[in-house]
């Protein structure tokens, strides 16, 4: 039974104390159970024996069978050990390095063997270094697919090498009490036409052939990945029943500002999610749900619509923004619409002094500021208010979700409705397993007039015609930015070349004002500098990476992007969304060095042909990795063992849809069919779900 699998490690044949000691403290398995699932990464295929004759260096690792024709040690001083094997096709040569006194006492003139190793050619012969080597009298057969685990230095120092866990592994697998409890509904097996737990575990391990790995595989990426739904459904479906929501049933402040204040026609993509948002502010539950939108797409503009329906029944609504340029501009944009339509708006940001925050405190407890925008500050316990209605979080990339669960707690009866923007675009099945627990809308649709930014890769040959080209913009009234990547770790060095940029721009255009701003100044001489920008006192904004995110400059026509190969993709895309902003033809001009490796030339290459932020985002998932998309990967969501957020995208919905059934038909998971899920999730997520009120 189950309890069989959680005696400790130490207790498998083969291992005791001092390897156990090391299966916990190099991989962190500690009882029978986390053994079997430590899942070999590769497989070595001896299912297939080569004539020597036909193997070449393109196939990896081999099996030939054939009779040893001679062997000697050669050199001088550090000698190796080379042999010939030979069977009716060919001759190869077999060479040891080291051990070379151990594996002589395998080789015997004419004796047959099988060897195993990977061949590599020197001059016009193949030769086997360190090759397994087996007499034909020990060989028990074809052992299909051989598991290959990961091991870290300190167990092999210590002989526990792959053979040895292979064999713990294989012992535990092969003991008469090994029994799996099945953790997938009977109904879910069929459909997916999915192997068993326990066919699934043994041959993840050792499979017999090609077939039954891939079928293994399948079925335990789909365990994986479903129970990762369906844990996120779980506490979204908990959320919903245990919490209720304001209604925001009031319209009158919205029609108001449709009839006389809206600067332009909603896009039909801002209507629909202002139609999915209005919907889950009057359900009487309370919304968590993610707006996606490419930079540009007209964000801003739909959260002031949704502050005004939480005004609309006398709540406040708060603005949380990643950076204090971005509270403040997002700030500046919002009072011009506030201060029409008569709402108290403040702005609270760590640079804002103890006098005015005292003021601001007052007010949101007074119910008199009916919106605030800021920055982590307003996170502070300090920050209270007669009732939140709505908390939004801009950028969400740059926070936590534990922050995002702070800004929850400032009501005490009821949670705030929850909305997180994000303008990272996220292919939609990678966003169903970080997001999972939020409803997601998308504004897939750019506000009619734009034209498509000109993307062009340049390198310091064109700089000339570059500034010619910058000067000619700037004479047609636009602005144009210059960005320089900012490393960490050399962040001095990348300091320097920002400055020497900015000096070579002055000089090489003194008659236009120029703007800098990076990460060294303080908050205010950063957006006294923006201000200026804003305002079209400046010509020329010089900076890093700082006004990547959300700075909204319209008349800004042109970004420069330097050392464009040292930015990721999702990078570039950002940076280039701060340029197309209003009716003029925008240009990204992309300056590297000549010579770029094959990922950078992938990425500039990307940039250039396409606008399309999730295509971009496929593209970058695809060279990258999931790694760090979002602040989610600490909260344990992209731990995966087996599944591949990038290759595995058909599998993820595929498990969505099942768990979204499931959920839906049997949320306390009560059916006899749903017993084994709900088993599960108490024995390994206990901690997670407040079982008391599922049932
Ligand atoms: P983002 O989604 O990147 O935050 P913003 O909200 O900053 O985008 O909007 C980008 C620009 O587009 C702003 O100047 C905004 O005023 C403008 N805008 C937004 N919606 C529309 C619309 N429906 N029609 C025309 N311009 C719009
Ligand atoms: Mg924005």
């Amino acid at each position: 039974m189950a309890e069989w699998l959680d005696q400790k490690v130490e207790f498998v044949k083969g291992v005791g104390p001092q390897r156990a000691a090391l299966l916990q403290t190099e991989l962190s398995v500690f009882t029978f159970g986390d053994l079997l699932h430590y899942f070999p990464f590769r497989y070595e295929d001896k299912t297939k024996f080569y004539s020597i004759g036909e193997i070449h260096e393109g196939l990896g690792s081999v099996q030939v069978r054939g009779k040893i024709k001679s062997f000697q040690m050669v050199g001088t001083g550090k000698k190796r050990l080379v042999a010939m094997v030979a069977d009716s096709t060919g001759i190869l040569e077999l060479v040891w390095f080291q051990g070379a006194n151990y594996a002589i006492k395998k080789l015997e003139i004419g004796k047959e063997v099988i060897v195993y190793g990977k061949p590599s050619l020197f001059g016009t012969k193949l030769s086997v270094s360190h090759p397994e080597i087996e007499s034909i009298t020990e060989y028990k057969g074809a052992s299909g697919f051989e598991p290959v685990y990961s091991l870290t230095e300190r167990m092999r120092n210590s002989f526990f090498d792959n053979k040895a866990l292979a064999k713990c592994i294989r012992t535990l697998l092969e003991h008469p009490e090994v029994k799996f409890t099945e953790n997938l509904p009977v109904t879910l097996l069929k459909e997916y036409s999915l192997v068993s737990k326990t066919l699934a575990m043994r041959a993840i391990h050792f499979p017999a052939d090609a077939q039954a790995l891939k079928q293994a595989l399948f079925r335990l990426k789909f365990e994986e990945l479903f129970y990762i739904q369906i844990r996120m459904l779980l506490s979204r479906e908990m959320r919903r029943k245990e919490w209720q929501g304001f209604q925001f049933n009031s319209s009158t402040r919205i029609t108001e500002f449709y009839n006389h204040h809206l600067p332009f026609e909603l896009t039909d993509a801002q209507k629909k999610v202002l139609r999915e948002i209005y919907k889950d502010v009057n359900s009487g539950k309370q919304m968590n749900r993610l707006l996606q939108g490419d930079v540009g797409s007209g964000k801003t503009i739909v959260a002031f619509i949704c502050m005004l329906m939480a005004i609309g029944v006398d709540t406040q609504a708060c603005l949380m923004a990643p950076t204090e340029i971005l509270a403040t501009q997002h700030y500046q944009a919002l009072r011009v619409f506030a201060d029409k339509m008569n709402i108290g708006i403040a702005l609270l940001t760590g640079s804002t002094k103890k006098r005015e925050r005292d003021i601001i405190h007052a007010g949101l407890k007074a119910n008199e500021v009916k919106i605030i925008i800021g920055t982590h500050a307003l996170l502070e316990e300090t920050v209270q208010f007669h009732q939140l209605g709505l908390a939004i979080v801009d950028e969400q990339h740059r926070f936590g979700v534990a922050q995002r669960a702070r800004l929850w707690q400032k009501n005490e009866k009821i949670p705030p409705h929850v909305l997180v923007m994000t303008a990272t675009p996220i292919p939609r099945t990678l966003a169903m397993t970080l997001y999972g627990d939020l409803d997601i809308s998308v504004i897939d649709q750019l506000p009619q007039g734009r034209k498509p930014i000109k993307t062009l890769h340049r390198n310091e040959r064109h700089r000339l015609q570059l500034f010619g080209f910058l000067r000619q913009q700037i004479e047609l009234g636009r602005q144009v930015y210059i960005v320089y990547p900012l490393i960490e770790e050399s962040e001095k060095v990348s300091l320097k070349d920002l400055m020497d940029g900015y000096e070579s721009i002055c000089r090489a255009f003194p008659e236009f004002a120029t703007s800098i701003v990076h990460g060294k100044m303080t908050a205010e001489a950063k957006s006294y500098e923006m201000n200026r920008f804003l305002k079209n006192e400046t010509k020329i904004m010089v900076a890093t990476t700082v006004i990547e995110v959300g700075v909204n400059v319209p008349n800004a026509t042109v970004m420069v992007i330097e050392n464009a190969e040292r930015f990721g993709l999702s990078q570039l895309h950002q940076l280039r969304g701060r340029v197309g902003r209003g009716g003029d033809q925008s240009y990204c001009v992309l300056m590297t060095a000549d010579r770029l490796s094959q990922d950078s030339q992938v990425r500039i290459e990307t940039m250039v042909r396409t606008t399309n932020g999730f295509e971009i985002a496929d593209v970058d998932l695809k060279l990258r990795g999931p790694g760090d998309l979002s602040g989610t990967r600490q909260s344990g969501a992209l731990e995966l063992k087996l599944a591949d957020l990038s290759e595995d995208a058909l599998l993820i919905q595929q498990t969505r849809a099942a768990a979204g059934m499931l959920i839906e038909n049997d949320p306390a998971l009560r059916s006899a069919d749903n017993a084994c899920v709900r088993q599960h999730l108490m024995k390994y997520y206990k901690a997670q779900f407040d079982w008391a009120k599922i049932s």
